[in-house]
């Protein structure tokens, strides 16, 4: 009897606590479950390194409060040279620079009443859910700047970092967050390029010429690979006979509708692409090539611009070329001026040297307007030097006893030198002035204007076929285009 009770209570309690077992069990994978999903919510909306929301959760609460026709105002910070950071000291250095931002960031939001974001990499956010006035925003973006720059991250104590924020809002520039964001990205651009360490706000006029700038960016880019950075030419002479003893080679930029550009409007474009030596190999290809067809060994002189000038592969890359092109050493002629010069003295001097030592001539351009410094001129290999057009500009004879000591100087140097700028005589004898005075050369359009291939050929072999200058401008050419100069009224 006693075995049938115990039986019967054993299998009541046996269900009971098997059933509390499983209970208990799937409560506990219950909370694990939630647990993970509040963990995956975490990672979701949160960035893992610095525990600021990220740009999923940022995007999600900017389009709510836009979609309720809310104000919001973007700050968007972009730390300085952080890949140098990183690639100097290392990744976890790197790491320790963004946690510390973050922690910045988050008592600015705190005190501003904003919200910090991690956007990704060294990209943050202030966002503001409120209107505020500019005077406002640009309290803010100073003081964050400042909080950064003051930031000192232990073990690397000297190590300065900066931000710059471009600022976008709502009621102002966009109403949609991408347009927001790329506003405050635009205007953060603008930021960088005028100095770092600072703050903008968007500005559509910017913009738009940011827009054309890119724009002519990719129209160069296009244009050295095509070979439409073409040479022109423009005689220099030799005094007193004034016969033509070579050319210097001028960059144009054919553009497709025909016109040309000229140096001054797209070398600065593109020794900021970093494109010069491109243009300058096209530059050399082009112009031996038209050499050919020149009835008389002239002369080829080519500007080289500084950053060239201290490549330590720029010389023998010239005069291989030069090889290639079978265009002689002794017949070419690098121009640099001294500007180019100051940056790093030792490497030009090297170059200037290896070139010089081949037989290939290196003058001195625009002599008298840079530095002067005979320092140059008697440490570097430097074969002649240009005398700058402003000495000969037609009311300023008042110079000529300048020129005259330069002539004098170069003398003593046994330099040969080129007067350039000649385009008239505003003293009745002035090419043999200049021939007694000593100087061996004269350039200016005077003497020829800078032209293309085509007319060189033509006109400029031998000089007395050089026709006067007004009949040259009144001549159609092909290569003018938009920008044929005025002729001079009769
Ligand atoms: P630069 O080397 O001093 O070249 C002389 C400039 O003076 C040329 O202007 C030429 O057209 C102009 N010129 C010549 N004679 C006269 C004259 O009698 N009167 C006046 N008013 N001007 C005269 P361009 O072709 O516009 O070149 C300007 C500058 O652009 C050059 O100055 C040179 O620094 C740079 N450049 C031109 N081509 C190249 C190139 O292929 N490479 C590099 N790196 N720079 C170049
Ligand atoms: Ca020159
Ligand atoms: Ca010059």
């Amino acid at each position: 009897m006693g075995e049938v009770i115990a039986i019967s209570a054993i299998s009541l309690i046996l269900p009971t606590v098997i059933m509390k077992r499983l209970i208990l069990r799937s409560r506990a994978s219950y909370l694990t479950l939630e647990k993970k999903h509040s963990r995956n919510e975490t990672l979701a909306r949160y960035d893992s390194l610095s525990g600021l929301i990220n740009r999923r959760a940022f995007i999600e609460q900017a389009e709510n409060q836009l979609a309720c026709s809310g104000d919001l105002a973007i700050m968007l910070i972009d730390l300085d040279n952080f890949k140098l950071i990183n690639d100097q000291y290392g990744h976890s250095y790197g790491d320790a620079v963004l946690v510390g931002v973050s922690r910045r960031l988050e008592e600015a939001a705190e005190t501003y009443g904003g919200i910090a974001v991690r956007l990704g990499g060294d990209e943050f956010c202030l966002t503001f859910l409120n209107s505020k006035s500019e005077q406002d925003l640009i309290n803010i973006a100073k003081s964050v700047i400042s909080s950064l720059c003051e930031m000192t991250i232990e073990s690397v104590r000297f190590l300065n970092i900066s931000a710059t924020i471009g600022i976008s809002r709502s009621w102002t520039d966009a109403q949609n967050i991408y347009e927001l964001l790329h506003c405050a990205d635009t205007a953060m651009y603008r930021g960088k390029n005028s100095g770092r360490a600072t703050y903008d706000f968007y500005d559509e006029e910017y913009e738009k010429q940011k827009r054309a700038q890119d724009d002519l960016e990719v129209l160069l880019k296009q244009a050295v690979d095509s070979g439409k950075i073409v040479p022109f030419f423009q005689p220099i002479v030799t005094l007193p006979s004034q016969e033509v003893a070579g050319f210097e080679i001028l960059a144009r930029w054919v553009k497709s509708n025909g016109s040309l550009g000229m140096p001054g409007d797209f070398i600065p474009v593109l020794e900021r692409l970093g494109l010069i030596p491109a243009m300058t190999r096209s530059l050399v290809k082009q112009a031996c090539r038209a050499a050919q067809f020149w009835d008389k060994p002239f002369n080829l002189s080519l500007n080289v611009s500084a950053a060239m000038i201290v490549d330590e592969h720029f010389p023998i890359q010239l005069l291989d070329q030069l090889v290639q092109e079978r265009f002689p050493f002794n017949r070419f002629e690098v121009e640099i001026t001294e500007e180019a010069l100051v940056g790093n003295l030792a490497a030009a001097q090297r170059n200037l040297r290896i070139l010089h030592d081949h037989g290939v001539t290196v003058a001195l351009d625009d002599f008298g307007t840079g530095y002067s410094g005979l320092y140059h001129l008697t440490r570097l290999s430097i074969d002649k030097i240009k005398i700058d057009r402003s000495f000969f500009e037609s009311d300023q004879a008042a110079h000529l006893p300048m020129v005259e000591a330069i002539l004098g100087m170069a003398r003593s140097l046994k330099m040969k030198v080129t007067a350039e700028g000649i385009e008239d005589f505003h003293l009745p004898h002035l090419p043999s002035w200049l021939s007694e005075n000593g100087c061996h050369y004269a350039q200016g359009f005077f003497y020829g204007r800078p032209q293309g291939s085509k007319e060189t050929t033509i006109r400029f072999s031998p000089l007395k076929d050089l026709a006067p200058i007004d009949s040259l401008l009144s001549q159609e050419s092909w290569l003018y285009g938009a920008n044929r100069p005025t002729p001079p009224n009769p």
